[in-house]
């Protein structure tokens, strides 16, 4: 369809999107849905609905600031807006390549926690301690197992009537008790109650001593996380135990956690009954707030698929896939081919990017990795393959199941595990309205 009998669509899908998206990206959305992908042109508005109304609440698709109390930060946040007092402030001069610039660091606090800052260009900006600010546009990273707010080129800073009420006790870091589901990067010191699902023990070297970590996975009946111990508290597998003074740390999002050397370890009788098999089932807006998630399934409808789907060729040698035949690292190869999929996956509390391997993309379109090579050499054309999966996929209800890790692009499921959904609703609606017609 040209540009023209796409209008009606686009002024249609402008006044329900309210602005979330600009003209330009709507029009390129519509044009992909309806000309690449060949959707009909109602499929093509509820998906395109679907990936910017729903999204936006969870602040990912879109690239809108929500607005976050220190205890929800989780150190992946990309563009947040914080307010909160300014309990400590040091303003200081540094050298960046012979310039001089200035920095502002503190301590933030709020209602709910205390947290350091960073203002990056602090020329500008001149904060009083006992103040309270609005830091905009901020992200966040982890530092030393605590979350950090910072303010970069894109933030600022702006003074605020607002009240802010610190008590005390956010400055001092005790335990508190947590449920394993609960629990988030930056939530530092944790009793936790679990059973013991796997031990393992490694032995290695760390500053010329031999040393024995112990690590594995302990659940309760909110979730799993990953353990790991450096001193031998005799863990036995399928036992419960209370840990107290534990410490959570962070990997790409997926909280860990740390049986230190404070953590004291009791056998405790629980009631969580079987817990072992089945993945834990979340929405996606509690795994972006908690900013990653080990062994957990996501129920959703497929919006997007995005470039980079579909067939793909890999380098020989490094398995990364390649374009034109040529490896960063190995030169010109010869490349293998393989499936994935890249598919957005939205449940209507947010939505969530996941890589789909080549089984699990052969599972759910029914497309062999052979039988892509043939329709790609008899269409001259790589790119037939991803327009013919998101002709079968958009608007797909499907389950996922896998690790979802948190990077500047914000939270990603690697999928271990995917089925399409046997109640398909659009397909069960569409099938009514249909009944319902023809009994008119
Ligand atoms: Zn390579």
């Amino acid at each position: 369809m040209n540009d023209e009998e796409l209008t009606p669509l686009f002024e249609e899908l402008k006044k329900v999107l309210e602005g979330k998206v600009d003209d330009e990206t709507l029009m390129g959305e519509i044009r992909k849905y309806v000309n690449s992908y060949g959707i009909d042109p109602s499929r093509a508005k509820r998906a395109i609905i679907k990936k910017y109304d729903a999204g936006a609440s969870a602040g990912f698709v879109t690239a809108d600031a929500i607005s976050k109390k220190i205890a929800d930060l989780t150190g992946s946040e990309m563009n947040i807006d914080v307010t909160a007092k300014a309990i400590y402030v040091d303003k200081k001069e540094i050298s960046v390549r012979g310039n001089k610039k200035t920095i502002i660091s503190g301590i933030l606090g709020d209602e709910t926690g205390s947290c350091p800052f960073t203002i990056w260009e602090g020329d500008s900006a001149d904060l009083v301690k006992g103040d309270t600010y609005i830091f905009k546009n901020a992200y966040t990273k982890t530092w030393n197992n605590r979350v950090q707010i910072n303010l970069g080129t894109r933030g600022r800073v702006e003074k605020t009537d607002a009240s802010v009420n610190v008590p005390d006790r956010t400055i001092t870091a005790e335990s508190r008790e947590m449920k394993i589901g609960e629990i988030k990067d930056g939530v530092g010191n944790v009793t936790v109650t679990g059973r013991i699902l796997s031990v393992e023990e490694r032995h290695i070297t760390a500053k010329g001593e031999p040393k024995t970590v112990y690590s594995g996975l302990i659940a309760d009946d909110t979730g799993k996380i990953q353990y790991s111990a450096w001193n031998d508290f005799s863990l036995k597998e399928g036992e419960t135990i209370c840990a107290k003074n534990a410490y959570i740390r962070s990997w790409k999002g997926i909280p860990q956690l740390n049986l230190g050397d404070r953590c004291e370890v009791s056998r405790v009788d629980d009631n969580f009954g079987q817990i072992e098999e089945a993945p834990t089932q979340k929405t996606i807006a509690d795994i972006v707030r908690i900013g990653g998630a080990l062994d957990v399934s996501v129920s959703g409808t497929v919006v997007d698929i995005r470039a980079g789907s579909g067939l793909i060729k890999r380098c020989p040698e490094c398995k990364r896939s390649i374009l034109n035949d040529e490896c960063t690292t190995h030169g010109k190869v010869e490349p293998v081919f393989d499936l994935r999929m890249k598919l957005i996956v939205d449940d209507g509390t947010g939505a969530l990017s996941t890589i789909v391997n080549c089984a699990d993309t052969e599972k759910l379109t029914g497309i062999t990795l052979e039988n892509a090579e043939q329709l790609a050499k008899a269409r001259g054309d790589m790119d037939s393959v991803s327009r013919e999966m998101a002709q079968m996929m958009i608007m797909k209800r499907i389950t996922v199941r896998g690790n979802v890790m948190s990077d500047e692009y914000g939270p990603m499921m690697i999928v271990h595990d995917a089925e399409i959904d046997t109640v398909d609703v659009t397909a069960e609606a569409e099938k009514l309205y249909k009944e319902l017609e023809g009994a008119l």
